[in-house]
């Protein structure tokens, strides 16, 4: 069972790796929204591979994408040669753009991981402007690799590694429950972006003109933040005056998971540059970056990679893409997002411990605070770790996969696939109920 393959994995594994420690199971079989591990025990994946599984596990259109590609003598492995596959790939990518976008859009496929697309996406601004300086936002994530690491706002994987980009210039992103300065909402906001404009004129700052900025608008690791619309059109209005590409890392957010196509959708921002991976390979790896024309200065030959444009995951994404407009996905995650959450608020205001229920489509967060410490000037507590550890654990116990984020790892994550019914998310909303009543005792 499960133990002879944790017993393997504590002696060979990473320190490095969090998720195998957290969720201590080795899974056998899985299929849609369910996971099976080795003891038989089965449980709902909302974690579904950080949101990348949007139907879910081994989905039969899919597997038949896939299978396709591998009997019928379609090639592999193609570098970045054009194929049908990748023809259809593009094709069904471009027709979920906006049309305004996609009129004058160029892609860029840039290797198997979303930090892949964020380095190109860097590339690509700072060769278009001439320019190196780079801005991003408090609380943001945008991958591991040097650049992209760079780029995100959170210490704890980057505090023992020197010689980061410099250049890197952190902007504050809207998170209301934990307002530093007390202030949150609309004021608060107009407060945030009136200080950013103020920054990219002030010489003194010494950040004029920077290559581009890169944010979230719905933050994922960083704790399940949504950007408020008008702030966001703010942000857009100040780079396009000043012509600083504006870079929307949509790699979590994208495809759907909001309950819009995009999350820039919400606000109804049009971004110069489009970060996605993720539920775009169907289950498998795969990133581009999708970009205004005008951008497109770099070279040929500028940006290379063995493995840009992997045929299995183009043709598992292309199948997903289907799937998503056949089935109305996008309209789907919304309306059953909206159920969650409303049953999540039914648990805060039976528990003592849930600060505030957000987020967007199907991309929740639960903050676990602690009421026994004082609350800031705005009443909000100081976030709980242990207790959402705790949480976490009584859900996988009752058979609930769920994912930790935020700065302090106390924020609660759902990640389901996007085709959960009504009746899976009143059960999933019902477990994590009996969780927190266990964990809070
Ligand atoms: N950007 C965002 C918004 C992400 O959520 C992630 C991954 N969680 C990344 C970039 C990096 O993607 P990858 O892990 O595939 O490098």
């Amino acid at each position: 069972g499960n133990a002879i393959y944790l017993e393997s994995q504590r002696r060979r594994e990473s320190n490095a790796r969090t998720y195998p420690r957290k969720i201590p199971i080795a899974i056998t079989e899985a299929r849609g929204i369910q996971v099976k591990d080795a003891d038989g025990r089965t449980y709902y994946d909302c974690l579904a591979g950080a949101g990348t599984l949007a139907l879910g596990h081994n989905h039969p259109v899919v597997i038949e994408a896939m299978k396709d590609v591998l009997t019928t003598g379609l090639p592999l492995h193609t570098l970045d040669l054009t194929t049908p596959v990748k023809e259809s790939f593009v094709d069904e990518l471009f027709d979920i753009l906006p049309t305004e976008f996609v009129k004058n859009a160029r892609i860029q496929f840039c290797g198997p991981t979303g930090a892949d697309a964020v380095e190109a996406a860097m590339k690509l601004v700072k060769t278009a402007t001439g320019r190196s300086g780079m801005m991003s936002f408090h609380g943001g994530y945008h991958g591991m690799t040097s650049g992209a690491l760079s780029l995100t706002g959170n210490l704890g994987p980057k505090r023992h590694v020197g010689g980061l980009l410099p250049g890197t210039q952190f902007l504050p992103y809207p998170y209301d429950y934990r307002c530093p300065f007390g202030i949150g909402g609309e004021h608060g906001h107009q407060i945030g972006s009136r200080y950013i404009e103020h920054l990219l004129d002030d010489p003194e700052s010494g950040v004029l003109s920077p290559a581009g900025m890169i944010m979230e608008l719905v933050q994922g690791e960083g704790g399940v933040i949504p950007a408020p619309h008008a702030w966001a059109r703010e942000i857009r209005r100040m780079t396009k005056e000043r012509e600083i590409p504006l870079i929307i890392d949509e790699v979590q957010s994208g495809i759907g998971r909001t309950g819009r196509m995009f999350a820039f959708e919400h606000g109804g921002i049009i971004p110069d540059v489009i970060v996605i991976s993720k539920a775009i390979g169907g289950g498998l790896p795969l990133s581009v970056i999708v970009y205004r024309e005008e951008l497109d200065k770099w070279e040929p030959g500028a940006h290379a990679g063995t493995f840009r444009g992997n045929q299995l995951a183009m043709a598992a994404g292309t199948a997903t893409l289907r799937i998503i407009r056949e089935e109305r996905l996008v309209e789907h995650a919304a309306v059953v997002g909206e159920r969650l959450c409303k049953h999540l608020e039914q648990t805060k205001s039976a528990v003592r411990c849930i600060g505030e229920v957000r987020g967007r489509g199907l991309m929740i967060g639960v903050e676990i605070v602690d009421i026994e410490r004082e609350a800031d000037r705005i009443g909000s507590y100081p976030a709980h770790t242990e207790l959402a550890r705790e949480i976490q654990q009584q859900c996988l116990k009752r058979g609930l996969i769920l994912e930790l984020g935020g700065r302090h790892g106390s924020v609660v994550r759902f990640l389901p696939p996007l085709n959960v019914t009504e009746q899976e998310i009143d059960r999933i909303a019902e477990i994590f109920h009996e969780s927190v009543m266990a964990a809070e005792r």
